[in-house]
């Protein structure tokens, strides 16, 4: 491991942009061995959203390099732009797309502006510090201020294109960002994890900080310890999972108290959480049966959705349908997987019969999904489709949050009850090891940009509905396990 030297190399964009998401990762990015990172499909769908808001926004082909910009051309890309900030840091950035305005520049009567790519629905802190960043370096080239930049992205409704003025606060804020950022990667060690480890989940990383978490019994490691009550935490002297373990509940009641009541009565379950995670035994919460509606259930129906969050559309409805067997046992040698997959935007109609269909074929079983996001997309469906609360109780009466059900009654050796580790803990894998959400939307995304698309059957689309599977099946892999306790 190399430590970087103060001052020795630029900082780059991109190394802005990983400072920005996490310190730790801008140091890592630098001095660690890049074969430790993982594949991330974020990153992927970030260069397609990109390429296809670049692709809405460009009226003519862009011309390439520093001469696009003496020849005066409406749109200039491949530009490696060079410059230094007044404390002396050499910076260096790549900008994406740069655009001709009026004005005046060392060039002649126009100058440019740098533009964006926005995913998501607002502009973020990283967003708009690289547009400032390569504003700031273009400004130095053409001789001339750059008073904004342009923040596009093609949503379902077309391109949105927002403009960002550079303001006093802005540049100071990149600025004083470029001189934290030399100091924090001329150190000889990382950075702390980053207390959010939400953020973790989009990082090439992850593999290798939750193992240095795990070693060290980060407190983030706690279930129901985010970035708040970790500081929180360590401010009453908690430094990792051993030490809350062994903490009496009183006194971390007590020490908590002055931070508010919210803290104060989670006190034991954090506790309670911290141990189970360190014995590896579950703790049952309640007594009581958490699966009643399956106690004489001929079936179960289980319920999974792959969806594009940017094109608010659900492509898949996954469901496997899982019928008891005679002697009233359950077995997934039973099980038919019948997906519902929504090929275009506008086909609403049509998929709400087939759901609905598809409930009152099987019109006594109970509907198994894991976590909110199955019940929230079938209420607002049903919402557009027209039908009165009465009709979506009553077909929603029978849907069963497996996830909720869990939590209420136990406490698992799990650093968080997400399907993936709750279901892995119980020994389930997925065909695809590597597989997720965001992996499944980037195999769709492909599927709909290429040749394929017309005749609905692809490797792509035989991926998505293998992992949605897996995921019907994950869920009833914890659905089993719960029962298997009652
Ligand atoms: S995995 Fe998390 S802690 Fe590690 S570099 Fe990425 S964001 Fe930071």
């Amino acid at each position: 491991m190399t430590s970087h030297i103060l001052g020795s190399k630029a900082i780059t964009d991109r190394i802005l942009c990983s400072w920005i998401r996490c310190k730790r990762k801008a140091w890592l990015d630098l001095n660690e061995n890049n074969q430790k990172k993982i594949w991330s499909p974020h990153r992927a769908l970030q260069l397609d959203h990109q390429h296809k808001s670049v692709e809405e926004f460009l009226q003519n082909s862009p011309q390439r390099g520093v001469q696009g910009f003496h020849r005066g051309a409406e749109e200039v890309v491949g530009v490696r732009l060079k410059g230094v900030t007044p404390l002396g840091l050499s910076i260096e950035g790549h900008p994406l797309l740069l655009q001709k305005i009026k004005g005046k520049s060392c060039w002649g009567a126009f100058s440019y502006i740098p533009i964006a790519v926005r995913q998501g629905h607002r502009v973020t802190r990283e967003k708009r510090l690289s547009l400032a960043f390569w504003g700031y370096l273009l400004e130095q080239l053409q001789k001339v201020e750059v008073k904004y930049g342009l923040v596009i992205s093609k949503g379902s409704n077309g391109l949105e294109v927002e403009k960002i003025i550079f303001t006093t606060k802005i540049k100071y804020e990149l600025l004083d960002s470029l001189k934290r950022i030399n100091k924090d990667i001329s150190k000889g060690d990382p950075p702390d994890l980053t207390s959010d480890r939400k953020k973790c989940n989009l990082c090439s990383w992850k593999d290798f900080c939750d193992k240095k978490a795990a070693q060290e019994g980060d407190l983030s490691e706690v279930n129901g310890v985010g970035a708040k009550r970790k500081n929180l935490l360590q401010e009453v002297g908690i430094r990792d999972l051993s030490q809350l373990a062994s903490t009496s509940s009183n006194n971390l009641s007590n020490s908590l108290s002055k931070y508010g009541e919210a803290h104060q009565r989670i006190a034991s379950q954090l506790i309670n959480q911290a141990r189970v995670q360190i014995n590896l035994v579950p703790k049952r919460l309640a007594e009581k049966m958490l699966l009643t509606e399956l106690k004489f259930a001929e079936g179960v129906l289980i319920y999974d959705i792959e969806s594009d969050p940017d094109a608010k559309h659900d492509f898949l409805h996954g469901f496997i349908c899982l019928r008891r067997q005679k002697n009233r046992k359950w077995s997934l040698a039973n099980a038919e997987y019948k997906p519902i997959l929504n090929f275009e935007y506008d086909n609403e109609e049509k998929i709400w019969k087939k759901l609905k269909n598809r409930l009152k074929t099987f019109k006594n079983f109970p509907v198994l999904h894991y976590g909110e996001t199955e019940l929230r997309s079938f209420y607002k469906l049903a919402k557009r489709q027209g039908e009165s609360e009465e009709e979506i109780k009553e077909m929603t009466i029978r849907f069963i949050d497996i996830h909720a059900r869990l939590k209420e009654g136990w406490m698992l050796p799990v650093s968080n009850y997400s399907l993936k580790n709750v279901a892995q803990w119980l020994k389930f894998r997925w065909t695809h090891r590597r597989s997720n959400g965001a992996r499944a939307l980037l195999w769709w995304r492909q599927w709909r940009g290429s040749n394929e698309i017309r005749n609905q059957k692809s490797k792509k689309l035989d991926l998505i509905l293998e992992y949605n599977k897996d995921d019907c099946i994950a869920t009833w892999k914890v659905a089993e396990w719960i029962l298997s306790k009652e």
